[in-house]
């Protein structure tokens, strides 16, 4: 009996996101192999973080390098970092903030976010710069740095055209004193992307292990600095305290380590050929099935480099179809500006988006028949 069976579980294929409740990205051989051999044996986990990290630090051209337990809890340990400036009582204390000097994390309102409670987890007061759904200026946004300030955090996508550059607004804050943190979490590919933010100004840059990377969905990297670095591994699981509940196994460093590996071996052309040749099976699938405006647009939907196609279902109700494919074990996604299906094949095989494709294209029939 499979696990699906034992466990009552409807096997879907992902053509949605990589939302973390769909399961995101599946792992690739790589780094299934990596995991299973770390398993079978037994390190000193402070020692292979250190290792892990120097050695995902070189594949991705940073100083430094640290694997946390996803994207989201990296938030929460840069925050708790900047909060207790290396202060180790002021950290055992958090998230009570009241021994830490600086107690502020700065973010940017257009740019509002519900990953921003990451942020709030350590301990640190949020505070505003600017107001939600309004352009920015930089002088705003130095006017809000203080004293009370201990990071800024910049998110990649979320409402930073109507923000200053990640390039401007770290020169600001670097003047004070003040380190930054970039959540581009779903920012890949392109692979570029990993010291890209760094290359910008960003303290540490942060990304999730099982979106685009494919590697463990529980996995997070943090490339920059060696000083932020070596805070992170002084403060971060199995030590006691704020992160000792957000642990990184050997099992989520070995399988990142070997998925950062392989991501950063692949040219970032032959990638978006893959993803190219997908999203043409996806387009003529559409198509074959009547679809009206069917096209490939070639950002995911938070600006990564990863094609989409989009096409509006004619005489059936897209969001009904959508539920319909869902019950048949294909997840898509939903566009409400353009009422049009979104297909987004990156985490899908070339022999899974085939299944994928049927499985729209036999839907369809059995709803144009009915
Ligand atoms: C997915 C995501 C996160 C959380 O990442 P995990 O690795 O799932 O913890 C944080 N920020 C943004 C912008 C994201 O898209």
């Amino acid at each position: 009996m499979s696990v699906f069976e034992e466990l009552g579980l409807r096997r879907f294929l992902n053509a949605e996101d990589t939302f973390t409740s769909n399961g995101a990205s599946c792992l690739g051989p790589e780094a299934y192999q990596a995991m299973r051999e770390i398993s079978g044996a037994w390190v000193d986990l402070l020692q292979m973080q250190r290792n892990t990290g120097e050695a995902l630090a070189r594949l991705t051209r940073n100083e430094a390098a640290y694997v946390s337990s996803g994207a989201a809890s990296a938030l929460t340990l840069c925050a708790a970092a900047a909060l207790c400036e290396g202060d180790r009582d002021a950290f055992l204390a958090l998230p009570d903030a009241s021994l830490c000097r600086r107690r502020e994390a700065l973010v940017l309102a257009p740019q509002k976010n519900a990953y921003m409670r990451s942020i709030a987890a350590s301990g640190a007061t949020l505070r505003w710069a600017g107001e939600e759904g309004r352009p920015l200026t930089l002088e705003q946004a130095e006017a809000a740095m203080s004293r009370q300030t201990a990071a800024l955090f910049y998110f990649v996508y979320h409402g930073a055209a109507l923000c200053p550059s990640l390039e401007a607004l770290a020169r600001a804050a670097h003047r004070r004193g003040i380190p930054v943190f970039v959540d581009a979490a779903a920012q890949l590919p392109p692979a570029e992307n990993l010291w890209a933010f760094t290359g910008q100004g960003a303290d540490l840059a942060l990304f999730s292990g099982g979106k685009g990377l494919a590697g463990p969905q529980d996995s997070g990297l943090a490339v920059g600095k060696r000083l932020w670095v070596e805070r992170l591994l002084a403060l971060g699981a199995p030590n006691e305290g704020l992160a000792r509940g957000s642990k990184v196994t050997r099992e989520a460093m070995a399988g990142l380590y070997a998925a950062v590996k392989r991501f950063v071996s692949e040219p970032e052309s032959q990638r978006q050929a893959a993803l190219m040749e997908k999203c043409a099976l996806g387009r003529d699938c559409m198509e074959r099935c009547g679809f009206a405006q069917v096209r490939i647009v070639a950002q995911g939907p938070v600006g990564q480099a990863s094609p989409r196609v989009l096409g509006r279902p004619v005489g059936m109700d897209a969001r009904a179809l959508r539920q319909a494919l869902r019950d048949d074990g294909l997840l898509v996604g939903y566009d409400a500006q353009e009422d049009a299906l979104c297909f987004h094949p990156q985490m899908l095989t070339l022999k899974q988006t085939q299944t994928a494709c049927r499985l729209l294209e036999n839907r369809v029939r059995l709803w144009k028949e009915a």
